[in-house]
């Protein structure tokens, strides 16, 4: 069984973290040699990075989700001096969401170009959420010269077509459990399309458990599912599928 890494998880929300010793047992036994913890809030980012600074098979990005409102407005100078950090590798997530967030959504918009900058600022890359937003969002990752350090989509939902575009500004695509959902249709095909270079796999856990687990707590040992229906859809091996994936997960975000 091949080593193979969670690229996206929120091990420090309630549902996780109380059973982190758990967690971190079931990754060393399905051989998940590394998870990369996703910052939501600055609220809740002290905290997080406490936790992921005493495990070396864990680290941590810095950023506040789309989907935050009532939480405290990251500036570009805060979010890069908070990136500075060793164990943080990325800026995120950020992106939009005009899905689950209603109304104006300037403030949403002008959060997303802030990440933006600081990523730029301080050379690490991005860890990008998109709902029903995708004309807006590759919109402004041109204005803003995302490309200039790229990222992950992180849980891609969108078309091939939004799959493309966000490659050619220097993205990766990352997979989590949908695509073992058998009514996603949409998912499934782009994970067939997606050059094996610009392919990462996630969980999202606590959210969004694979098949078998569809419904249940999601956790990152559950990521080897994800990459074994992707090697079912391609025709390849899960190991290739991990392989490509882990050495895909390492240049993007460093030696760990
Ligand atoms: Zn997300
Ligand atoms: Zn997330």
């Amino acid at each position: 069984m091949r080593p193979v890494v969670d690229s996206h998880c929120h091990l420090d929300l309630p549902e996780l973290v109380d059973d982190l010793p758990g967690v971190l047992e079931r990754m060393e036994a399905c051989n998940v040699v590394h998870a990369l913890c996703v910052s939501i809030s600055l609220e809740a980012f002290p905290e997080m990075l406490r936790m992921v600074e005493r495990y070396a098979k864990l680290s941590a990005s810095v950023g506040v989700h789309p989907d935050q409102q009532n939480v405290r407005e990251p500036s570009v100078e805060e979010l890069t001096r908070l990136a500075t950090h060793s164990k943080v590798v990325a800026i995120g997530e950020t992106g939009l969401d005009y899905y689950r967030v209603e109304g104006d959504l300037d403030w949403q918009r002008n959060r997303f170009r802030t990440h933006i900058r600081a990523a730029r600022e301080i050379g690490k890359p991005l860890i990008v959420h998109c709902r029903a937003a995708a004309d807006d969002l590759l919109r402004i990752m041109r204005e803003e010269h995302a490309a200039e350090v790229g990222g992950v989509m992180h849980c891609f939902t969108e078309t091939w077509e939004v799959a493309e575009q966000a490659m050619e500004l220097n993205f990766a695509i990352s997979l989590s459990g949908i695509v073992t959902f058998k009514n996603a249709g949409n998912v499934r095909a782009v994970a067939q399309r997606v050059p094996s270079e610009r392919l990462l796999v996630e969980t999202d856990s606590p959210y969004l458990a694979p098949v078998p687990f569809r419904g249940k707590r999601n956790e990152p040992a559950y990521v080897r599912y994800v990459a074994e229906e992707i090697a079912r859809l391609r025709g390849a091996t899960a190991d290739e599928i991990s392989r490509s994936t882990c050495a895909n997960f390492f240049e993007m975000f460093g030696a760990l």
